[in-house]
């Protein structure tokens, strides 16, 4: 399980790997905040910040 912190309002979003956690900020962004980052950008944000959390 990887989670990353939205870098707009600090909500966590966790996905089972780093692709997926990638799609899943991208649509948060999009949905939440009207953003439309690249997804290189979003990319670079998971690779930067995102980290492990326990599965259970
Ligand atoms: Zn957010």
């Amino acid at each position: 399980m990887r989670v990353v912190e939205c870098n707009v309002c600090g909500e966590t979003i966790s996905a089972a790997d780093d692709e997926e956690l990638t799609r899943g900020l991208k649509e948060h962004l999009g949905d939440e905040h009207d953003e439309t980052p690249s997804d290189d950008e979003v990319h670079q944000t998971v690779d930067r910040e995102a980290y492990d959390a326990m599965d259970s």
